[in-house]
C-alpha cells in the first residue's frame, strides 16, 4: 500500500484529497499530512494551492520546511500546484524578493506570483500537455503564477501565452493551474506513476 499525503496547512486541501481518492486505486492510501512524522512517511506528496505567503509562514512555524526539502531530495514524488509551485521555487520575482516571502528553493525555476492578474481575473483555458497525450487538458487558473526562467534538470511540460505553466524536475511536478478542479484525472495519474 502506497501512502499519498496531501499537505494540509492551508488552501484547497480537501479538493485534492477528494480528487485523489477518485483517481487512486486500492493500492494507495490518501491522507492529509501536516506533522514532521507523517510527512516523512509518505510515498508521494501533493502540495496544494492556497495563499503562498501564509503557507510559507506556517511551514516555518510548524518546522516542516526542512522535512519537505528532505523528502524532495530523497526522490519522493511531489506535485505542487499554484501556491505549491511558488513555494517549491528556487527564486522569486521582485514582489517575492521585496516581501522576503520564504521559498523552499527545491525546483530550479524563477517564479512570478499572480502572473495572469488578480483573483477576479481567474479563468479556464484548454491546454496542450504532450506527456498526457493529444487530448486537450482543461486548465483552471486562479490567481496563477508563471515560471519566468528554468534551468538545471527542469523540463517544461506546458506553455500558455508564451510562459511555462507546468514543469517537471525529476520527481517533482509543478503546475500553475489547479488539476484537482479540472475533472480530468490524467495529470494526477501521471504523477502517481512516478511512485
Ligand atoms: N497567487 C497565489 C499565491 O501566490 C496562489 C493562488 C493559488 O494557489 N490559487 O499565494
Amino acid at each position: 500500500m502506497k501512502r499519498v499525503g496531501v499537505l494540509s496547512v492551508q488552501g484547497d486541501v480537501s479538493e485534492h484529497t477528494t480528487f485523489l481518492s477518485k483517481v487512486c486505486t486500492t493500492d494507495f492510501k490518501v491522507s492529509e499530512v501536516k506533522t514532521k512524522d507523517t510527512i516523512e512517511q509518505v510515498d508521494a506528496l501533493v502540495f496544494p494551492g492556497g495563499e503562498s505567503t501564509t503557507i510559507g509562514k506556517l511551514l516555518r512555524e510548524y518546522e516542516v520546511d526542512i522535512v519537505l526539502k528532505k523528502i524532495a531530495s530523497k526522490g519522493i514524488p511531489i506535485l505542487g500546484t499554484c501556491a505549491g509551485l511558488v513555494l517549491l521555487a528556487k527564486e522569486g520575482d521582485e514582489q517575492i524578493e521585496k516581501t522576503r516571502q520564504p521559498l523552499l528553493e527545491v525546483v530550479d525555476i524563477k517564479v512570478s506570483r499572480n502572473a495572469f492578474g488578480p483573483q477576479r481575473e481567474s479563468f479556464e483555458h484548454t491546454l496542450e500537455i504532450p506527456v498526457l497525450g493529444g487530448k486537450p487538458y482543461p486548465g483552471v487558473f486562479i490567481r496563477a503564477p508563471a515560471i519566468d526562467k528554468s534551468w538545471g534538470k527542469v523540463k517544461s511540460l506546458c506553455e500558455f501565452e508564451g510562459r511555462i505553466i507546468a514543469a517537471q524536475q525529476e520527481n517533482i511536478i509543478v503546475t500553475a493551474f489547479h488539476p484537482e478542479l479540472s475533472g480530468d484525472m490524467r495529470l494526477h495519474e501521471y504523477f502517481l506513476d512516478l511512485i
